[in-house]
This record gives C-alpha cells, structure tokens and sequence, in this order.
C-alpha cells in the first residue's frame, strides 16, 4: 500500500506522488528563535520527523530543510490571527532584554533547540537560518516587483494579494476578505486586508540590531518572504511537502504560496501538512498563563523526552493533543513497559522480518500517518507468539520510524552481583529474616533494578 496524506490545499486525503521519485522535497516552518521553544513546537517537529521517517520507510531519499527565523518576525501577531508585519521585532527585543547581540541571542537558543532535537530523536535535516539568505529574499522581492506584485508604503514595500487570484485557496479567505475574528488592520496604508509586508523600512528611532541594505533603502525582510526564498534556493521551485503547525496555513502559508507562486510561475509545494496544536490542560498554552512548558521543565520533572515523543505518537496528528502531567506520566509508563517487554527479548541475528507484522505496520502510516494504529501493531505483535528474533528485527524497522531506541533494550543481561544478591534476598526470605532481606532490597534497587516477587519466586527488573 502506498502513503496517502491529507492535503490542506485539496482538503482531502491523496496518494503522495513524488515529483522525482528519486528524491523528495521536504520544507518545515521552524522556530523563531528568541526565546526557549515550548513543547508545543516540539509536538510540529515530531510531526515532521515523522512524516520524513514515513517517506524514508516507504524507500524514497529525502532532502528535508528547516529554517530558523533569526530576523523580522514581529510580534503584532499574539493571536496568530494579525499581520506579523507589525509590531516589535522578537529577536531586538529580547537580545535588549537580555543586553545582548541578536546574533548572541540567536545563536544561544539555536543551541538550546537542537540540543532538544537530539533528546527527542530528531532525524537529521538541512537548517537554513533567515539572515544567511538576505540577498536570496531581495532577488525575490525584485522579481515580484518587476512583475507588478508590490507596492510602496511609507514603511516597506508590500505584495498585493489582489494580484495572484488562487489567494485564499489554502486559508480559505480571499485577497480583499478581512480574517474571521481579526482586529481591524492597523496598517490604513494596505490596499488589501491580506497584503503583507515583503520589506520593511528601517526607522531611524527603533535602532535596529539587524538591518540590510536593499533597492528600496535600509530595512529587513517580512516574515513570510524568507521560507519561499530558502526553500526555492534549497530545494527548487516546486517542493513537495510543507509542514507547519495548523496556525500557520490562514496567513503565512497563504502567503509563501501567493509569492512563490507569483514570482516563479509554478506551484510551490505539492502536498500542505498541517499539525494540530498541542494543548495544556485541555487549553491555550501561553507564556502568561505560565504553562508553556520547555523540555527543560519536563526533564526537570522526571520526564524522559522520549516520552513526550511517545505521548505524541499516540494521537492523530490532525487531532488536538491536550498535555497534562498525568498524560506525560502515562505515556512514561507505557513506554517503560514496552522497554521491559523488549528486555526479555533475547537477540539472535539472521532472522526474517515479520511480514504480515510489518505490512500492518506499514498501513498504518501509510493512512494518514496514523501512528496511534501502529504503535498497536507494535503492543500486538510483542504479545504475539512468533520467535523473538523475528520479534526483534521486526522492532528494528517498526524503530526506525518510532524513533524511540527500542533496540537498546533487547536483551538486557542482569548483571552477576545482581542475580546473586537477589538470590541471597530470596534465601533470607525463604528464611523469614525480613530485615535482612529488605536491606538487600534497598542495595538492589541502588544499583538501578527492581525485585518484584512473584508466586513462583523472584523477577528482577531494570529501572528505567
Ligand atoms: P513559531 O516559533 O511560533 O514561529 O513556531 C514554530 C513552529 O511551531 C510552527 O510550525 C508553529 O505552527 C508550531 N507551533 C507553535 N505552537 C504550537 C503548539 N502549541 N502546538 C503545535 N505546534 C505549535
Ligand atoms: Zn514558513
């Protein structure tokens, strides 16, 4: 069975069809990097890793690129429903905050997620950072203004929504339709509600950290301009996916469509993946609610990060995920239980896959990407009766999409002093000395195993 995905554009589920099967295109909206990411950037970063896992599965090669907004996000946008082209720059204002570079500040929270990357088991891909493409975003800005895409305001050079008719085919609101629920448009120079800035002028009072020379004077680019002009330069004209969280198909995938489109002729992206918003206690994760938790809270928490990987691996992703700590706990044990059954699994090699196994597996990515199916197709065929060789090299494939370093815990061997201490423990109950056995029990468990007694003796275990 080949994958089928959901597409934002078409509103229905397709068959993926590369535009070169010999190598498929992938683009993921990243993070603006001001500040630590939330776990709910993290549940869109799980999406696109497992979207580039699937596609691998399904034996294709992939190029898949992230960028980093390192410049001209503002921050008029707090309800994700504004024009991000107003408002305070993100990066200025907390490197001023901080009394430090934006480059300081950019660089420091680049390190600090992908350090979160590696701990969540983020496959590999291409970082572009917006800065690095100053000179890729003007071309693209001139090559729409020769075609009579833009227009001049007295602060920046804007596209004109008007002028590209397929606009509101992915967001649903056309060029001249004011956004359900939005405030009205501050900026009175605007010819439409949904054209948006593709430059911005420098004002002298602001005293920017970061600004560029251009045709059109001192400035920095808009938001949306720099995800067109990096994933043309990167991947070329046509790619085909893009991801992104579900906030982001109303304004800035509308708008990376309308410009690429515009300025190249083609149509940019195949396929739109939208991921669902990771929620927090069944609500709004904000910072001023105090619940937009990082990675760090969760390790200071207790919390594996692979368990919040396995907690998202557990809803849809076109579903809303709410986060609670009960949730992340349960997901924690759950994943801790399938480490233990895998611990029993003894490792012989040169065995065959499980095909019927495996094949269940694979449809169920292959649907939709629906990985609570297949991580059941998992639960199952470790209780199933078949070999645990074949268990285990079927893991292996199963692993390479979970990411969830299932192998590490096959066959894990007791050590001796353990075994033997257990076995003293059990004689001193055996001999009703349960001092003396509890003792042991404590030493046992500081060495990072559990004895759990059972109705025919003793079963060691190893804290995970
Ligand atoms: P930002 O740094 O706000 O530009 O967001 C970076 C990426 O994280 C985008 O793809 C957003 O759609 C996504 N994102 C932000 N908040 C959440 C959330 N609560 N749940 C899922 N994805 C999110
Ligand atoms: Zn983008």
């Amino acid at each position: 069975m080949s994958l089928k995905l959901y597409n934002s554009l078409s509103r229905k589920i397709e068959d993926f069809v590369p535009i070169n099967p010999e190598l498929v295109t992938m683009y993921t909206c990243g993070p603006t990097v001001y500040y630590y990411q939330t776990i709910g950037n993290f549940r869109t970063v799980i999406l696109s890793d497992i979207v580039h896992r699937v596609i691998l599965f399904n034996d294709y090669k992939v190029r898949h690129v992230s960028n980093f907004t390192d410049v001209g996000h503002l921050n008029g946008d707090h309800d994700d429903i504004l024009d991000p082209n107003t408002g305070e720059d993100k990066i200025e204002l907390q490197a001023r905050k901080e009394s430090k570079s934006a480059k300081e500040i950019t660089d420091y929270y680049i390190d600090d997620y992908k350090q979160s990357l590696n701990q969540l088991n983020i496959k590999s891909r291409t970082f572009t950072r917006a800065t690095e493409y100053i000179k890729e975003q003007i071309d693209m800005i001139q090559v729409l203004e020769k075609k009579g895409f833009t227009y001049r305001t007295s602060d920046g050079i804007y596209f004109d929504a008007s002028k590209f008719s397929a606009y509101g085919d992915l967001s649903g609101y056309k060029a001249n339709q004011i956004l359900e629920g939005a405030r009205v448009d501050i900026n009175s120079e605007k010819r439409n509600p949904n054209d948006f800035a593709l430059w911005k002028f420098s004002k002298p009072e602001d005293n920017r950290l970061q600004e560029y020379e251009s045709p059109w004077g001192v400035g920095f680019p808009g938001w949306h301009i720099e995800c067109s002009a990096m994933a043309i330069k990167e991947l070329g004209v046509s790619i085909d996916i893009h991801i992104g969280g579900e906030d982001l198909r109303m304004i800035h995938h509308q708008n990376e469509i309308a410009q690429s489109e515009c300025a190249t002729g083609e149509k940019f992206a195949n396929f739109w993946v939208h991921g669902a918003f990771l929620q927090v206690d069944g609500g709004r994760m904000g910072k001023s609610l105090g619940n937009a938790y990082t990675m760090q809270d969760l390790v200071a928490n207790g919390v594996d990060p692979l368990a919040y990987r396995y907690l998202c691996l557990t809803a849809h992703y076109r579903s809303p995920l709410n986060f609670t700590w009960e949730s992340v706990n349960a997901a924690q044990n759950a994943l801790h239980n399938l480490y233990s059954q895998v611990e029993e699994l003894k490792e012989v090699k040169n065995s065959e896959i499980d095909s019927t196994y495996h094949s269940r597996f694979k449809e169920a990515l292959n649907e939709d990407l629906n990985l609570p199916r297949a991580l059941a197709v998992v639960w199952d065929m470790l209780k199933s009766g078949i070999p645990d060789e074949t268990k285990v090299v079927t893991l292996a494939e199963f692993d390479k999409v979970l990411g969830l370093n299932l192998l590490d815990h096959v066959g894990f061997v007791i050590p001796k002093k353990v075994e033997d201490l257990a076995k003293t423990r059990d004689a001193y109950r055996k001999a009703g000395i349960w001092d003396k056995a509890d003792i042991i029990r404590k030493e046992i468990d500081s060495l990072g195993y559990l004895v759990e007694d059972t109705k025919s003796g003793y079963k060691l275990k190893r804290k995970i």
